[in-house]
């Protein structure tokens, strides 16, 4: 099963698609988390990226397609994954359903997580990542339990440079004008179900997992 989380930075994906990969047994693939870890590891692909990454726009198509088919097309892929910022423009959706289908594979649902513009801005303003697992908290909404750890695996939390408001800023307009039109993209497919995404993680949790389970 191939299931694409789709919605803006802030409405939740990665933190849903941990629950949703735990709940399925499905891979959890994250673009930003495969870059961050190549720009921590001074790869050339971290390299690459880095200077699109700071400005809080897209990595160019031709980097970020290879980098992700090269993940899925991995051994531990074979049973699906869930796909958290990829593909965020059609060019890379296209790529995504012409490679799965050499395969006779296919996307089967991609949830949209829907969230209001104000609260987009709120929550990355106040979101602390786990720097070893990658774990996302929030200083009002869902805090650690002891300030600046994370609950998980004790992993020291920071701020991403990017979740800064003018970087916030240029990344929503991005979603807007690039990512946004995939909503029309897969609804023309037939495979978008819309998600409410503010209120309780569990809550929202519950939704995704109804709408993919109802999938058939
Ligand atoms: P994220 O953690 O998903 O917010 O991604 C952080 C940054 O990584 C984005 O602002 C982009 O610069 C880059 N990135 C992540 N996913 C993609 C993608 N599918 N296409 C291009 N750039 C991406």
């Amino acid at each position: 099963m191939y299931i694409i989380l789709l919605g803006a930075p802030g409405a939740g994906k990665g933190t849903q698609a941990v629950t949703l990969a735990r709940e399925l047994k499905l891979v959890h693939v994250a673009t930003g988390d495969l870059f961050r870890q190549a720009l921590e590891q001074q790869t050339e692909l971290g390299l690459q990226a880095k200077e699109y990454m700071e400005k809080g726009v897209l990595v160019p198509d031709e980097i970020t397609i290879q980098m992700v088919l090269e993940r899925i097309l991995m051994p531990d892929c074979d049973g699906g994954a869930i796909l958290d910022g990829f593909p965020r423009n059609v060019n890379q959706a296209r790529a995504l359903d012409e490679r799965l289908a050499r395969q006779s594979r296919a996307i089967d649902r991609v949830i949209y997580i829907k969230v209001a513009r104000e609260e987009l801005i709120s929550r990355l303003g106040g979101r602390w990542i786990c720097r070893q697992c990658q774990a996302p908290y929030h200083e009002v909404n869902s805090p650690p339990k002891v300030a600046g750890k994370c609950d998980r695996c004790g992993g020291e939390l920071y701020q991403r440079p990017d979740d800064m408001p003018e970087t916030v800023e240029k990344r929503l307009e991005v979603y807007f004008e690039e990512t946004a039109l995939l909503i029309d993209y897969y609804t023309r497919a037939g495979k978008l179900v819309e998600v409410a995404g503010e209120g309780d993680v569990a809550e929202v949790s519950a939704r995704i997992v109804a709408a993919v389970r109802h999938a058939g």
